[in-house]
């Protein structure tokens, strides 16, 4: 990334950090997707390829020449005038303003869109955006329900492969190889830069704080693998040399928003209200492989699809098999030394909520503090919130519990 200089009126010049924030806010805030017309102009004949939360396997994409294009709806910063006539009234908001976002011509840089096999609204959404964009290449990504590698992961290599040939015949690259084992490489090194962020994190979220986290990542979905790597590892750099003092706030895990995503100032608000948020599945495709895919393998295909049986993350969205619900998010909070749990899931989001109770119930087991609210991603109203959290940090701080 060049680096540029700024002068403001006496006033001292942005940091680097904050100037490497600036730009990724303006990414994730171009709903005409302007770094992604950008890029197809930097690569002629490459295709733009949407997808909606919470994972497909990039690396696959950029191997064939192809950008692949997180879709997170609207946030809060469009109107849906038609979006709702395609759907029931309760049904968690993303799908609305993706449809809208389609009719009025946001998303008309992309050459395709992949609905992977999340829940029944994208399955539907799918299904609607066929009908829709009937020129336009869209496909289902049916995901392993069954995990052994001889069943799930051949069944989901071809799966991959399919995708490959389709894409191929509308003009991507041909399947290589090669081409994918530097693909995997590259999203292996943006994987290691986003850990290094989260031990950051862990270590000083006063330094990086998880509204920060939450926008670098964002970028990270509208550019290719090894861009956002480089940009992950400057800002480490950099932030680390940005004056920053401890705040005495409560440290929690915030889970359930894998999916349609929250308003950035919900996120502030929590923090202000006294959270550090020191993990979340917030952007959870980019974290969805939890450990490198191995690169230099005989067949990269086979890799990339069995990643996501053996190494696939623990999620209200992924299958789980017998192992037992909330030991995961346990764990996690162990691991990241968290005080307590934020359920913040999307309103009527089924597979969130769902799961919730179950984990609810695992917490109480082992004494771990939680709270929990809905959100919709254009919610403008954050007072309830502030408070509700604010008690709750409260609380802990004071009792170590919820009082
Ligand atoms: S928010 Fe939940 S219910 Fe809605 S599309 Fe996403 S996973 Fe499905």
């Amino acid at each position: 990334m060049s680096e540029t200089t700024t002068t403001t009126g006496g006033l001292p010049p942005p940091d680097r950090a904050s100037q490497i924030l600036t730009q990724a806010r303006a990414m994730m805030d171009d709903l005409h997707l302007g770094p992604v017309q950008r890029w197809k102009e930097a690569n002629p004949g490459g295709l733009a390829i949407g997808y909606m939360p919470v994972y497909v396997p990039r690396p696959l994409f950029e191997a064939i020449g192809c950008l692949p294009v997180s879709i997170f709806g609207g946030g809060d910063q469009v109107d849906i005038i038609r979006g709702d006539s395609y759907f029931q009234s309760y049904i968690c908001h993303i799908p609305r303003s993706t449809i809208e976002l389609g009719l009025n011509g946001h998303l008309k840089s992309l050459d395709g869109m992949v609905f992977p096999s999340l829940c029944d609204v994208i399955r539907n959404l799918g299904g609607m955006w066929k009908m829709l964009f009937p020129d336009r290449w869209s496909s289902y990504l049916d995901l392993p329900q069954n995990f052994a590698l001889h069943l799930g992961g051949k069944f989901y290599a071809q799966e991959l492969k399919r995708i490959a040939r389709e894409l191929h015949e509308r003009g991507a690259k041909a399947y290589d190889p090669e081409a994918l084992r530097q693909a995997i490489r590259n999203e292996n090194r943006r994987r290691l830069a986003i850990n290094v962020l989260d031990d950051l994190r862990r270590r000083e979220p006063w330094r990086l704080p998880t509204s920060d986290m939450y926008v670098l990542l964002r970028a990270g979905g509208l550019m290719p693998s090894l861009d956002h790597a480089q940009m992950l590892e400057e800002f480490a750099d950099a932030v680390r040399a940005r004056p920053a003092r401890p705040f005495d706030n409560v440290r929690v895990v915030m889970v359930g928003s894998f999916c349609e995503q929250p308003p950035l100032d919900l996120i502030r608000t929590l923090e202000k209200s006294g959270c550090d948020i020191v993990d979340d599945d917030l952007q959870l495709g980019l974290r969805y492989i939890e450990a490198a895919i191995d690169a230099d393998t005989a067949d990269p295909l086979e890799a990339l699809a069995n990643a996501f049986i053996t190494d696939g993350a623990a999620t209200a969205s992924r299958y789980i098999g017998t192992a037992e619900k909330g030991r995961a998010l346990i764990d996690k909070v162990k691991a990241t030394k968290a005080d307590g749990v934020v359920f913040a899931a999307a309103s009527f989001c089924d597979p969130a909520l769902l799961d919730q109770p179950m984990q609810e119930a695992a917490l109480e087991r082992a004494g771990i503090p939680f709270t929990s609210f809905k959100f919709a991603e254009n919610t403008g109203q954050f007072q309830v919130i502030r408070e509700q959290a604010g008690a709750f940090s409260d609380s802990v701080k004071l009792w170590g519990t919820v009082q």
